[in-house]
């Protein structure tokens, strides 16, 4: 499904540039140079998800092994797979950046990660927004003990060449680069009082009728 992504949250590009704490307050300058990634990224991101509802147990016996998804998927009986990408002309344009200019490269790779996990969560917002159901943060695989060797069938799970174009390299990374796979829990209603602190610092507070409801979209404020 094609996804209309307005916005790339510009503390989010600088977070992802620095790789650490964001500065407080956070300097004009990288405040510019994330603003122009994020204008450039925008101009040429062609977003696209798709993701399917599953039981978990069945997903726990085959696809989704270890402990630590286990632990995550508790207490939900139906979870969501989803993928998402911002298609392959992200890639190109910090590839051809990369070639003259890899200050600038870090900026459009900042912005290019900021961009699909906003994606992301405006994909989860809109599942919890429907269910009306509390949801797990994201789980991927290589996550904990869920080993990237389950990405294959992953994909496989989501059909996610033909409905999004999205591939694995030889060498076992997505392609396009810029996209992630997920699996999201279905929490049992009512249960999205463990997560009240995620809400207090998320910038939608205000005005959530999500959180008003105490319901929990899961999105990771990490
Ligand atoms: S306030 Fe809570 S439920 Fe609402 S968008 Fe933010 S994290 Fe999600």
């Amino acid at each position: 499904m094609l996804f209309s992504l307005k916005q790339i949250p510009i503390p989010e590009i600088v977070r992802y540039a620095l790789g650490t704490a964001l500065p407080s307050p956070i300097p004009q300058e990288f405040l510019s140079l994330a603003q122009n990634a994020a204008q450039e990224v925008l101009s040429c991101c062609q977003p696209k998800y798709h993701l399917v509802r599953y039981p978990v147990q069945p997903l726990l016996d085959s696809l989704l092994t270890g402990e630590d998804i286990r632990r995550h998927l508790s207490g939900c009986s139906d979870c969501v797979l989803l993928c998402a990408t911002l298609g392959s002309e992200v890639d190109a344009l910090i590839r051809r950046t990369q070639v003259t200019d890899m200050a600038k490269t870090l900026w459009l790779d900042a912005a290019a990660s900021a961009a699909i996990e906003q994606v992301c969560d405006e994909v989860q917002l809109d599942i919890a927004q429907r269910l009306e159901r509390s949801l797990t943060t994201r789980f991927s695989c290589g996550y904990g003990d869920l080993p990237l060797s389950a990405q294959p069938h992953f994909l496989s799970c989501l059909d996610a060449g033909r409905k999004i174009g999205l591939h694995l390299s030889p060498s076992g990374m997505l392609v396009p680069i810029k996209s992630v796979t997920a699996v999201i829990g279905i929490l049992p209603e009512g249960a999205a009082a463990s997560h009240s602190d995620s809400c207090s610092i998320c910038n939608l507070r205000e005005n959530c009728q999500l959180r008003r409801k105490g319901v929990f979209c899961g999105k990771d404020h990490q």
